[in-house]
């Protein structure tokens, strides 16, 4: 795999979505097929021999490395999205955000009992979502041995929150 710095592709923007956020925003790997063939292909290697048997995605950005992946590692793929999205039956979770409460589902049917379910998103910041995301898995049976982002924003704490789980993401940014 040819090895390229990541940080080259990833654009970032001051003051949003609102005054004080940089955001880092990943539309432009997907825009490279260099930077997204790589974050696809590292992320197989790293989990070729964990046993790994379906990846859960949060809508919408975690939908877009998470499909290229189950693809390669030919695994299912679990849709979380939010409130009011999913036509079946479904699992739900509220969360706390900074100002206001979130609500996540997920088809309780495509939560494998008793399986090993990577958990991903495109970028963790506080991982209040993914959190969230862990409890409905793991309410439906399944067991949540790892969760990925391509991006992580560590100073935020996101490592405490989640807790035991073993987090891996493919770059990390230090400040705001
Ligand atoms: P979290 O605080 O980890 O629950 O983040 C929730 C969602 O917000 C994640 O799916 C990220 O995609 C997005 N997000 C939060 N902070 C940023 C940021 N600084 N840049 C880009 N996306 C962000």
């Amino acid at each position: 795999m040819a090895s390229i710095n990541l940080d080259d592709y990833i654009r970032k923007v001051p003051d949003f979505p609102k005054k004080g956020i940089l955001f880092y925003d990943i539309t432009s790997i997907l825009a490279s097929p260099v930077a997204f063939k790589y974050c696809i292909d590292k992320l197989a290697e790293i989990y070729k021999n964990e046993n790994i048997d379906a990846v859960a995605a949060i809508e919408a950005r975690g939908f877009l490395f998470a499909a290229p992946f189950a693809y390669k590692m030919d695994i299912p793929l679990i849709p979380i999205r939010k409130k009011g999205k999913l036509p079946g039956v479904t699992l739900s979770k509220k969360y706390e955000l900074e100002y206001a409460q979130a609500e996540i589902e997920v088809h309780s049917a495509d939560v494998p009992k008793g399986k090993r379910v990577l958990l991903t998103d495109d970028l963790i910041a506080t991982g209040g979502t993914l959190n969230a995301a862990r409890s409905l898995l793991q309410e439906g049976g399944a067991e949540v041995p790892g969760i990925f982002g391509i991006v992580g924003l560590p100073f935020l704490n996101y490592k405490k929150i989640l807790d035991p789980t073993p987090i891996i993401t493919l770059i990390d940014y230090h400040s705001e």
